[in-house]
């Protein structure tokens, strides 16, 4: 014990963790991104009084859409992100997925919807080759850090998968991108959907052409409801 403080101890002089966005010192109750980077450098998504936080229209079934952050293109948001999609950051998406669990307590649609049901946390599942080759589901990590702060369960990431490997969706028209996800998803545990209210876990929100389908897919599973919640929104 005491050897491992004093390994760590050194490590921490040495090597001292450092914020991932702005780069000083972290303190011990930091994990990753320090709370001034968190609270302060990105644009929070305007919610105020609405059921959706982005213009798009929701379609029947989903009863929120709740974006933490608005997306800064070339910006820290997208660094950040794309370091927890290809540089297996897996601490930053726990770091972020709880500022997103404080994000949606704070949220009055979400909260009075939790009340009295069956709630469960569903990242949107990665094709198991998608996984095999990245090693993890960036979205599941974002579900852990959300379900610390909410205490809600995270639904197994068998419950539901992606039977669709596909390419990415970037520069394909709104249509396209809908063709392409179609029939992607697959729900093969129906107890865990079952009359349950479903919260859709996943990075940034684009068109809502991958949530929607998965959202689909959930209500003729026999979701009761389904509302989605994103670090960012485009
Ligand atoms: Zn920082």
């Amino acid at each position: 014990m005491l050897f491992k403080n004093f390994k760590e101890g050194v490590l921490e002089v040495l090597f001292p963790k450092v914020c991932t966005v702005c780069g000083l010192k972290l303190t011990s109750n930091e994990n990753f991104v320090c709370n001034l980077c968190l609270n302060e450098k990105f644009e929070e998504a305007s919610r105020e009084g609405k059921t959706a936080s982005s213009d798009i229209m929701l379609p029947e079934g989903i009863s929120l859409q709740h974006a933490l952050w608005n997306f800064d293109k070339g910006g820290h948001l997208q660094d950040l992100l794309h370091q927890l999609k290809y540089q297996r950051l897996i601490g930053v998406g726990e770091d972020l997925g709880r500022q997103l669990g404080k994000s949606l307590l704070a949220n009055p649609f979400f909260t009075e919807r939790i009340k009295n049901n069956k709630v469960g946390l569903l990242p949107v599942p990665l094709h198991k080759k998608k996984r095999r080759m990245r090693g993890y589901n960036q979205a599941f990590h974002i579900a852990k850090g959300v379900a610390e702060v909410i205490n809600l369960p995270v639904i197994e990431q068998e419950a539901v998968i992606r039977n669709k490997n596909t390419s990415t969706q970037t520069g394909f028209s709104l249509e396209k991108r809908r063709k392409n996800i179609s029939g992607a998803f697959q729900v093969q545990k129906y107890e865990a959907i079952e009359n349950s209210v479903c919260i859709i876990i996943d990075d940034v929100f684009t068109t809502g052409a991958t949530t929607f389908e998965l959202a689909s897919e959930l209500k003729e599973a026999g979701c009761k409801e389904i509302m989605i919640a994103t670090v960012a929104q485009a």
